[in-house]
């Protein structure tokens, strides 16, 4: 008889050599079961979606409750969902007044796409900025403006008229200029290894595309809903974008990504043609239930708030193992998404596997392999970040110069 792993690694695509492989029973709050017994703190919530924990009761009510009234009914945006235009008002609420038209998509990669089309219908103009060490997502649209080059070249010809900056420079945003549709940033690069953003440099940024004319987009896919210590991460840079990006923890767990401006920018999409953007599965009734379900969760807990907090306390107590351990070099971040970056490549390595060897999920980022990522669930509890932290410690011990 073939093992679940053999089936897993002949009939589930392969997109790494290496991967995690761990054998999924369930996952409840900050932890993952896996079918051998074992119980793993998950500090990466898989990753940055579970930001109210796992199965947390009150969305798997409301996932439940909305499958039994109905399901998939109709393409995007022709029906009145209850699901979909709660969630909408919801969001609208705690976003500034310019972002109150929203639209939803499956995916964040989605969302980016729906994003630089709608920059490029509404501006007439097809030039993009992005910059380097940038994720916005992997189909052809978004990877076209994602910045690292060895993702993009095996997939040439992408988008025309991409260009890349470098992230937090000040001094190089005079290229972007009138032929410019629109500038794409992450507020804080994720995959770029958890890149603090410069708070000048954003103020140039969003004058430099308000003198030009060119639409600002933020992709908060990983930052939004909580993640940084704020509800959106906008909010710390004190701005406000034209074009909002989410996805990730938005649904609650299920698919669920959405781009949001204003209604005068979106009403590009309905005309010259009409139905220029659409999608059969977007906004799905269950996902924009769980997606309602756990923003409400994260307002009645105050888990943004907590994410401050915890991840202040967090952030202390690796910089203070940072201090005391020379394989690592720096310690940082905002609210619960925050980076460990190692002196090498392979302590980093070393140090993921022992951890997670201890019951500790932790992760790397995409473009570079000395940095550790960890976005635990905002719900995260003292006793639990004790024990990720010693494990932590313990993994530390052991690793070679
Ligand atoms: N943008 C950012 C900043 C992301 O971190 C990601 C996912 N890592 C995406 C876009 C793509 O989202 P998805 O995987 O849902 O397509």
């Amino acid at each position: 008889m073939t093992s679940p792993r053999e089936t897993f690694l002949k009939h589930i695509c392969q997109t790494s050599s290496d991967p995690i492989g761990l054998e999924i029973d369930h996952a409840h709050g900050s932890y993952v079961y896996t079918k051998d017994g074992r119980r793993y703190l998950d500090f990466l919530s898989g990753i940055a979606v579970a930001n109210i924990g796992h199965t947390y009761p009150a969305v798997i009510k409301a996932i439940c409750k909305q499958a039994e009234q109905y399901l998939h009914v109709m393409v995007y945006g022709e029906y009145i969902q209850t699901p979909q235009v709660a969630l909408a008002e919801k969001l609208a609420s705690l976003l500034p007044e310019s972002l109150s038209s929203i639209y939803f998509t499956n995916s964040g990669t989605e969302a980016v796409e729906g994003a630089i089309k709608l920059a490029k219908k509404c501006t007439g103009r097809t030039g993009l900025i992005s910059f380097h060490g940038s994720y916005h997502g992997d189909t052809q649209g978004s990877l076209s403006v994602t910045g690292r080059e060895v993702y993009r070249r095996p997939f040439y010809p992408l988008l025309p008229n991409v260009t890349f900056l470098p992230f937090n420079d000040p001094t190089v945003l005079n290229r972007i200029d009138s032929s410019v549709a629109a500038v794409i940033t992450e507020p804080i690069q994720g995959e770029g290894g958890v890149i603090i953003p410069d708070r000048d440099f954003f103020r140039a940024l969003l004058a430099q595309c308000r003198k030009v004319g060119a639409l600002l987009i933020f992709d908060e896919v990983q930052t939004g809903m909580g993640r940084t210590g704020s509800l959106f991460a906008f909010e710390q840079l004190k701005m406000v974008p034209d074009i909002l990006v989410l996805a990730k923890a938005l649904g609650g767990g299920m698919p669920l990504g959405a781009f949001i401006a204003s209604p005068a920018i979106m009403r590009y999409l309905s005309v010259d043609p009409p139905l220029s953007h659409v999608t059969t599965f977007g906004g799905h009734p269950v996902s924009c239930a769980a997606g309602l379900a756990s923003l409400n969760i994260m307002l009645k807990k105050n888990l943004v708030r907590q994410s401050k907090e915890t991840g202040k306390r967090l952030l202390t107590a690796l910089q203070q193992l940072a201090k005391k351990n020379k394989a690592i070099h720096e310690a940082r971040g905002m609210g619960m998404m925050i980076g460990l970056e190692f002196v090498e490549g392979h302590q980093c390595e070393q140090f993921v596997k022992r951890a997670r060897e201890a019951g500790l999920l932790l992760g790397f980022t995409l473009h570079t392999n000395r940095v550790v990522r960890m976005t635990p669930p905002l719900t995260l509890s003292e006793k639990e970040m004790s024990e990720g932290l010693g494990i932590m410690e313990r993994a530390l011990k052991v690793i070679h110069s």
